[in-house]
Parts: structure tokens; sequence; C-alpha cells
């Protein structure tokens, strides 16, 4: 027969999946000796056998009846007893923090009888009745599903009557009242009398806690912190101690350092004579915890104390709620202390300099997502004067950004071209409005939420937005939106979004650089007395000893390179060569792609051949003595041409006047047009179809290593082959590519050695990687392919079209684009890790799909063996401190 309670001393904190975080931290204290208030948890297993069955399981009545036997012994009262009643309260608590998305009810065991008992044993009828109302308001609410407006109406009239706005005032004759009103409220709205006997109170509260884990605010909360759904709440029995006793009585809350700093100190509210649930309703305000030193020495001591023990025990700022009752402490709740990610950074390194923690433990107590949170420039919030805030949508994508309104993704492209700083605002956007979304500074749109297409793809570029602001009337046509107050903002207006907040504003909010931006630049250092900084820096250092993977960039000019390079990247893992023949250059892709001869087509070549070389240079330069993996041509090359549409357009209106040259892009337009370009010729197959434009890639690449090593620098070149399914493919690339290595080594009297590999992001190159090792001498994973090809999802189709209803589905908890999907796509990666490295056992492995700088996804590539992980130059950081972290 399995077990289904346990008492405070049966249990301990590491148990949170059997009672819950609180329950599990309730009998950790009461282990450690801490005052506790007596009491027992009935488990997480117990709930979810009730939820899938719609009843309690069998054995947990007699269960409790022994644990609820033993707490009155220990108490020395029984539960509900009439001139001594032993009262509880049933709170929920499940393994994960829920703050106020479940239920709770106080003062179980109050019924007519026994409330006299307690006004005797307290010696305040007023008291007695008081707490009364409230067994009867909760239990109407929580239990029976009222309307909690039937008893605070109640409430209020009772005070009007008695012509005072304050509880304060009201006296015993009138809570009495109104409990005889609350169970009217009942008998009326609930069909039934409030239950006289406290075991039936106590049944129904625990069924109505177990039920509270699917209230709709709980599902929406679970939704949105991705906590399982199917885990269930555990409920604590817990001995009721008062705080509304008077003024040697009160409530509090604690941290143990400061949560938004980390800075040690005392941090908390207290508030006399009152329950928690006071603290909440806010009925008075509170008074700071300092305070208390003050209205209860003794308590405070002791209260500072415990947190001292508690912070040593954890080794882990803590947050605690406390009760005094008539001068006496209680302790109803610790847990390890939610935080600010700067905080985070702080407290890990100041619990290393008390011994507290190793410097392993410190790096596992920081997240990349903290530190990417870090590294976001902030709105400088003692300087918004001169603005208005206008509204507050969802907090997206972090970070502040400041600029001109416009509403259409051509219009930010072109003032961005000028060089102004554009917000773009949309009712929601779409993949038509990337361009849009990469030149402004930040994203606002009135509809969607965090998994729309705004928000999905901000956060994959890094940049801020903030989506679904309601209150936000956009016309797009007119040029304007409409805030609340009816003020009207134009296109040219300025405004400053605030993605962390979700603040909108009109004007320019001042920004500041993130302090550990600046860190990373070069710009400041752990030297110059920041705190955080200096708690990075440690940070940083302890996970780049600990990695054993590398962490390169993705970078295609040479200002990325060197910042990434100054982010610490050791290399580059993808260096996109189409990226280099856009602008002017794109013209002599025309030319090449209109070629009707060799002739033709090589001179075309020859044109971008030198342009090509001086890039690679550069980018050799900025990484001089660190690899550069450049990766041959890979889009389809229509996406050089002019639109379809636009083009068939411009030729038909000028009829037979049309310019010929259009006539003949009109043509190359239609021979290339594809109906699914993802899927047709790009890649490796471009290499095998145009002659001569990977050769002269290749002898860029050559020449421009042979002239970086002239002039006494030391380039280190990986030339990747893109989209290979068949070992043939690589093969017959491969030759071709050595024998233009070999004829610039001779004609340049230099041989640079330069690997010659491939990418991985197909599923049959995957699942044939053991032969195609035998032609490559590294892989770079382009799991951004790999993922499409794998799901046959097209990603810019998908994420708009329905990806917001497969996460709400919980078809996937998170986008498989954002977070590698371990499951099918890394079981593609192991095969081909695996089998590659059979065939030839020192393949280099990597990743340069976008995967390469989200935290669980760089975990994986250290779990699977790869040497290093690829991502943008602003990620590099991000993956460094997983690298390190995932090595622990
Ligand atoms: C990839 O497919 O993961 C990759 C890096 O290539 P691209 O994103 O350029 O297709
Ligand atoms: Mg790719």
């Amino acid at each position: 027969m399995p077990k289904f309670v346990f008492d405070f001393t049966e249990g301990n904190k590491d148990l949170k999946d059997l009672l819950g975080g609180k329950g599990a931290n309730l009998a950790e204290m009461t282990n450690l000796g801490l005052p506790v208030p007596p009491g027992f948890t009935i488990s997480t297993e117990a709930c979810r056998h009730y939820l899938e069955h719609g009843t309690v399981p069998e054995g947990l009545a007699a269960e409790v009846d022994e644990h609820l036997a033993a707490l009155e012994r220990e108490m020395g009262k029984r539960l509900g007893q009439a001139d001594d009643p032993l009262l509880v309260s049933v709170r929920s608590g499940a393994r994960f923090s829920m703050p106020g998305m479940m239920e709770t009810v106080l003062n179980i065991g109050l019924n007519d009888e026994s409330v006299a008992g307690l006004a005797t044993q307290s010696g305040s009828e007023r008291f007695a009745w008081d707490s009364y109302r409230r067994l009867i308001q909760m239990f109407g609410k929580t239990v029976l599903d009222l309307d909690g407006d039937l008893f605070e109406d109640a409430l209020e009239a009772a005070k009007e009557a008695k012509g005072t706005k304050d509880d304060a005032d009201l006296e015993a004759a009138d809570f009495r009242a109104l409990v005889a009103t609350f169970k009217d409220i009942v008998r009326e709205h609930a069909g039934r009398e409030f239950p006289g006997d406290p075991r039936e109170q106590m049944d129904l509260a625990v069924k109505a806690v177990f039920d509270s884990w699917n209230a709709p605010r709980a599902i929406l909360y679970r939704r949105q912190e991705r906590i399982p759904t199917d885990l269930g709440t555990a409920v604590n029995i817990c001995s009721m101690v008062f705080g509304n006793l008077g003024l040697d009585s009160g409530t509090g809350v604690a941290f143990t350092r400061d949560p938004a700093s980390g800075q040690q100190g005392i941090y908390g509210d207290y508030l006399q004579n009152a329950q928690g649930e006071d603290v909440v309703a806010g009925i008075r305000n509170t008074v700071a915890l300092t305070e208390l030193e003050r209205i209860d020495k003794a308590s405070y001591d002791q209260l500072l104390q415990i947190m001292e023990k508690l912070e040593n025990h954890y080794r882990d700022m803590c947050d605690i709620e406390f009760t005094i009752e008539r001068g006496k402490l209680w302790m109803l709740q610790t847990r390890v202390g939610k935080r600010t990610a700067a905080a985070a950074f702080r407290i890990a390194c100041q619990l290393l300099d008390q011994g507290l923690i190793d410097a392993d433990e410190a790096a596992r107590r920081v997240t990349g997502d903290q530190l990417a949170q870090l590294m976001f420039p902030r709105f400088d919030g003692d300087r918004t004067d001169g603005t208005t805030r206008l509204t507050k949508g969802m907090n997206a994508s972090p970070g502040a950004a400041v600029g001109k309104v416009v509403f259409s993704s051509p219009r930010a492209v072109e003032l961005a071209a000028r060089g102004e700083d554009v917000i773009l605002v949309r009712r929601e956007t779409n993949p038509d409005d990337l361009s849009g979304m990469v030149a402004a500074q930040g994203v606002l749109t009135s509809r969607g939420g965090k998994t729309s297409h705004a928000a999905v793809v901000a956060r994959g570029m890094g940049k801020v937005c903030v989506c679904g602001a309601e209150e936000l009337e956009v016309d797009v046509k007119g040029r304007t939106f409409t805030a609340p107050g009816d003020v009207v903002v134009n296109e040219g207006d300025v405004i400053s979004i605030d993605g962390s907040t979700g603040d909108v504003f009109l004007g320019e909010v001042p920004v500041k650089d993130s302090p550990v931006v600046r860190y990373f630049e070069g710009a400041a250092t752990a030297g110059d007395g920041d705190e955080l900084v200096t708690a990075v820096d440690r940070i940083m250092r302890h996970a780049d000893a600990r990695a054993r993977m590398a962490v390169r960039a993705n970078a295609d000019n040479p200002e990325d390179a060197a910042r990434a390079r100054r982010f610490g990247a050791q290399g580059i893992g993808l260096c996109r060569t189409e990226h280099m023949f856009l602008g002017d250059r794109r013209q002599l892709v025309e030319k090449l792609i209109l070629a009707e001869n060799a002739e033709e087509r090589q001179s075309a070549l020859d044109a971008l051949e030198p342009l090509q070389k001086a890039d690679f240079e550069g980018i050799f330069e900025a990484m001089d003595g660190l690899p550069v993996t450049i990766r041959l041509i890979d889009p389809p090359l229509h996406e050089f041409l002019p639109d379809l549409t636009e083009l068939s357009v411009k030729v038909a209106l000028a009829g037979d006047g049309a310019d010929p040259q259009d006539r003949r892009l009109l043509e190359a337009v239609h021979r290339l047009h594809e109906q699914n370009p993802m899927l047709g010729l790009r890649g490796v197959r471009l290499g095998l179809v145009i002659p001569g434009l990977f050769s002269m890639q290749v002898r860029a690449i050559a020449e421009a290593a042979a002239a970086r090593r002239d002039a006494g620098g030391d380039p280190r070149p990986e030339i990747m082959i893109p989209l290979v399914g068949a070992v043939q493919e690589l093969e017959a690339i491969r030759e071709e590519a050595r024998g233009i290595l070999a004829q610039v080594a001779e004609a340049t009297g230099v041989d640079v050695p330069a690997l010659i590999g491939t990418m991985i992001e197909l599923p049959r190159a995957a699942l044939t990687a053991g032969q195609i090792a035998e032609a490559a001498e590294f892989f770079s994973f382009g799991t951004n392919d790999l993922t499409q090809t794998t799901w046959g999802f097209s990603r810019d189709d998908v994420e708009a079209a329905f990806f917001s209803r497969y996460l709400d589905l919980g078809i996937f908890g998170v986008s498989p684009f954002e977070t590698l999907d371990r499951e099918g796509v890394g079981r593609l990666v192991r095969i081909a890790a695996e089998e590659g490295r059979k065939t030839r056992p020192g393949l280099k492995l990597g990743i340069c799909g976008e995967h390469g700088g989200d935290p669980d996804s760089v975990h994986f590539c250290h779990e699977v063996g790869l040497d290093y992980v690829s991502c943008s130059p602003f990620r590099v950081p991000v993956a460094r401190l997983e690298a390190g972290r995932a090595a622990l």
C-alpha cells in the first residue's frame, strides 16, 4: 500500500517531487529544529490519483486520521474541540512555485461551538468571531466556488453601517452578525449549509486544493512557465498560528539578501497584528522589516539567526514567510528565492567568497539566459522626464529600443538605410516583415502573444519586441496609431519600447549600454569596481577553464569577426559567402546568371573573384591564428534576382517598350523559379551545375590566405560544402577544390593548408555519415536546415502559420528552431557524429545552426561530443558560459 501522508518530521528538502516545494522545505526546517507549527503533507501522488480518477485514493482517509490523531496528541487538543479547538490551515504546494495560482483555506476547525472555545483561549471574542467569518469567506469562495464579491460586499456593508472604512473598527458583535450573514450567503448561493463538522471542512478543503491545480489561471501560468501539466500539487495541513492576536503579533516576509541586487542585508516587510492574507490584500501598509527590531527585539534577533542558519544550510539566498503570535516566532515557509539575473551572478560570487560553495557550484547557479539578459541595453530609469508612458504590452524580447515610428517594412528599410533608428509598429507581423524587423531597432505589435511571429522572430534575432499591446489602435494605411486617452502617434514620431517590461513611451527615453557588454568589448574591466562585472568575469573565467568545447562565431565580415573575437570566439564556424554577393555586387551575380556562353560567365566570375578575395583577407586578419570556416555559396540563385511579380508587372506595363535587359531578367527569373526553393537548386547542387562558381570561391580563399601569409599572418581556412546528401557530391567538389588549391600554391609559392569538410543538414547526410566522412575532414551540423528537413517544416512558413497553436497544444514545449529537438534532429546528429568518427577517428565536429547559441542545445552538443559550437557574435559569451557549465 503506498504511503500518501507524511509528517513534517518525515520529509526533507530533496523530496519536492513528492511533497511539493512548500512541504519539502517545511519538513527540512522542522528537522533543522526551527520553530515550524506541527503538521503533515498529503503527497502529489494522492493529487495525481484524484485528478485522474475523480476520487481520492483508497486508504488516504485512514492515513489522514492517523496523522491528525498524532497532531492532536502533540498539540494537546482536538481539531475543532469545543472548549479549546485545534485549528489548521490547508495549503497547496506544488513541485514548482506557482505563486497565488492555487488555493489556501485557513482556520479550519471553527464552528458555532468552537468559536466560543477560541474566544476563551485567546481572551478575545472579537478575534474569535473575526477568524470564524474569515473561514466561511475563504471556504465559500475556494471550496464552494462562490463569488468572492458576495462576501466582500457584505463586509463593506457592515463597515458602512458602522460608519467606518477600517476593519479595525468592527467589534465582536459586528463579526458575529457577519458570520450569520455569510452563512446565509452560503445557504442561498451554494444550496447547502456551511459544514460545521471540522473533519468535513478539512476533507473538502483538501479536494478543493487538488482541484485548484486545474484552475484556468494555474493552467495558464504553467503554460507560460513551461511547468509540466501532470505533476499535481501536494497539500500541507498545518496547525494555525495567529499573527492577528494583537500588537504583539504580526506577519512578514523576508529575503536573506536583496533579490534585485544580491546585496547582503535585511530585506523584507512586516505587518503588525495581521495575517498573511492581509499583507496581500494591502489593507494596511507594511513596514520595513528593520522596524521589527524596535517592535519586538527578541523575535527580530531570533529571525536574523534563523535567516543566517537557513542561508548556510541551503547555501543560497532564501525567502521566508513568518508569523509572530504573542511574541513567539513561527516559520511558515522558506525556499531558495527567485532573483534577477544581476543578483544571480553577484550572489553566486558572494557565496563563493564566503566559502559556502565552490567555483563549479557558482557557475551552476547562473545561466546563459541570465547572462543574455545582462547584455541588453537598458533604459535609464532615472531619466524618463519629457516622455509619456502610452501603454504596456507583453515583454516579448528584452532590451530597450528608441526610434521613429514606421508602419511598413519597406519604409523601415528605407529609413534605416539613411541611418535613422526606427521602430516597426504593426498589428501583427508575418514573414514578409522580416526585412523591416532586421532594419528596425525594435518591434511593437498590438496583437499576438509571446509566441506570435513578432515575438519568436525578434527573440531569435535578439531584437527588442513588445507585442500584444492591445490598447493601441494601429492604422497601417493611415500611418498612425492611437493610444489610450486619444493620444495619436504618427509615422516619424519617436517612441521608446522596453522589451523587458512591455512599457511603451512617447518620446525618447535615454538608453545606456550594459556594463556587461562594455566588459566583453574590453571597454570595462573587472578591476573597475563594478561588482556585477567582477562577478561575470570570475564566472566566465571559470567556465572557460572548464569547457571542453570551443566556441566559434557565425560572421561574414571583418567587423563581426573582430567583435566575436573580443567576445571570446575561438574562430569562425560559419562564414556565409552569399552575404558578400549583396548590394552593388548583385549586378555581377545577375551577369553570371544571364551569361549565355562560357566567356560571359567567366568574365562575371573574374569580376567577383577579387572582391571575394578582399573579403576573405579582412576576415583572416581579424581571426589571425584561428580557424575560419568558409561556406561556399548556398542559396538558390533567384534570390539574387528581382521579384517575379514586380518584374512581370514592370515588363507588362512597359509593353513593347520594355527594356530588353528586363526581358532577359524576367526570362531568367522564370527559368530559375522554384515551387520549393528550400529543396531546390542550392548548396552543393549549385556548385555542380554552375561551372566555375565554386572554383572562383576556392581560388579567392586560397589567394587571400597566401596574401595573408605573405603579410606575416597566420590564416587558417576551412572550406565547407553545404547541403550535401551523398558522398559522391562531396567527392566531386573536393577534387575540384584540391585542384585549385594546388594551382594557387604553385602560382604563389605559398601553400596554406585548408581543411575541406561538409555541412550535415539533410537527414540522408546524417544517415550516411560513415560514407561522407571518407571525403570530409570535418562536419558542421547545419541544424537550421536539418530541423526543416527532419520535420518537413519550411521555417518561414510554419512559424507564423501554426507554431503558436502547436505550442498551445503542447505538441512541443519550445520551437524546434529555438532549442534543438533532441529526440528527432538530435538523434540524427548523434548517429552522424558516431558513424563519422568510426570512419575517421579525428573527424572535427561542430554545429553552426542557430542552436549553437541556445543553452539547452549547447549542453546537447557537449553530450554528443562535438568539438565546438558556433553562434552569432552577440551570443558567444552565452555559449562560452554554457559550454563550461555543460562540462561541470
Ligand atoms: C543551417 O542550415 O543550420 C545553416 C547554418 O545554414 P543556413 O542557416 O545558412 O541555411
Ligand atoms: Mg543551411
